[in-house]
């Protein structure tokens, strides 16, 4: 067997795990790939492990998928990209769970290669990224002496993300410095959501979230292009990460270039929760208004609750009297 397919093996029993936070899967993924490399659980529930003496970058990912139920499920392999199979019942999984699996296979790769970092798979990520914040409001010397916090949890193939839930979490200098590193087509992208990373915002000069070949997620349509993966995985082992700028100030402003004034948001420590609905619509931020603004990042909270394309199509047809017309949508949008 070549190098490439035990290591799709591995991935393909890696994915099969559907692990919601706090699940016996999830308990069992642990036991059987994170703990033998060397992983620990600290006092709220993330694993961490430590290469090198004084590590300047952390690797993040998370521990949990937005999975409904607990268990394992049946994958297909197709041309490289992976989804759930057919066969697979609807109701039996609810998603690929690419995000984060891609993320965690990423780091026990660079983990086996001896690659120096301090290693975080966040507990609750997709919760609310509770593992992070918790890490960061009650033992931020944990990261002490650390410069870049970079996660594996962001879609598609190009993206190296420099803002996170509104905010900037990473300098243009270091966006192109790790772009630079990555190669193929990536390149700072300011339309991040959020991730365990934005949470050390306040703390880490240099917070950021990167492509890693997953579509769809949070969806039963969800697919992860495995030869991307292996090739981002190369990538990642062979890279000089002496090159990386560190520029930003984890102290500078985050809302700097946001697109408007000095609106109080109300937030401490860059944890989500405004202080009142009120007080951001007396300053002319509508509901519509952040919608249009960041279609992502709203797209992604629906998704977080539970909402699909399918369900919400159907919600916005009902509005319509049931006599929803995508082609003339189309039309009217072009
Ligand atoms: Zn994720």
């Amino acid at each position: 067997m070549t190098h490439r397919a035990s290591d799709i093996q591995t991935i393909l029993q890696m994915f099969s795990y559907m692990r919601p936070s706090g699940s016996a899967a999830e308990t069992a993924f642990v036991e059987r790939y994170l703990t033998p490399l060397g992983f620990q659980r600290d006092e709220f529930k993330n694993l961490y492990l430590q290469i090198g003496a004084s590590p300047s970058i952390l690797w993040s990912s998370h521990m949990d998928t937005v999975h409904s139920v607990s268990g394992t499920q049946t994958l297909s392999l197709k041309d490289g990209i992976l989804s759930l199979s057919r066969k697979s019942k609807k109701g039996a999984s609810s998603c690929l769970g690419a995000d984060d699996t891609a993320g965690v296979w990423l780091m026990t790769e660079m983990v086996k290669a001896g690659i120096e970092g301090l290693y975080v798979i966040h507990h609750a990520e997709e919760r609310g990224c509770i593992g992070s914040s918790n890490l960061v409001q009650h033992n931020s010397k944990f990261v002490a002496g650390i410069q870049a916090a970079i996660a594996f949890d962001r879609r598609g193939y190009d993206s190296v993300i420099t803002h996170q839930s509104w905010g900037r979490t990473a300098s243009d200098a270091f966006a192109n410095s790790l772009a630079a590193i990555l190669g193929g087509d990536y390149k700072p992208d300011d339309t991040g959501t959020y991730t365990d990373t934005n949470e050390y915002a306040g703390i880490i000069p240099e917070c950021t979230n990167i492509s890693v070949g997953y579509y769809d997620q949070h969806t039963r349509r969800e697919t992860q292009n495995v030869e991307f993966l292996l090739d981002l995985r190369d990538t990642l082992l062979a890279a000089d990460w002496s090159q990386l700028v560190i520029e930003r100030d984890p102290q500078s402003d985050p809302y700097e270039d946001a697109g408007w004034d000095s609106v109080d948001y109300g937030y401490s420590s860059r944890t989500r929760g405004y202080s009142s609905s009120t007080s951001l619509s007396s300053k002319g931020l509508t509901v519509e208004y952040l919608v249009k603004q960041y279609p992502d990042i709203v797209a992604d909270i629906l998704e977080g609750q539970g909402w699909d394309a399918e369900h919400l199509h159907a919600e916005i047809g009902a509005y319509y009297g049931g006599h929803f017309d995508d082609d003339q949508n189309e039309r009217n949008a072009a």
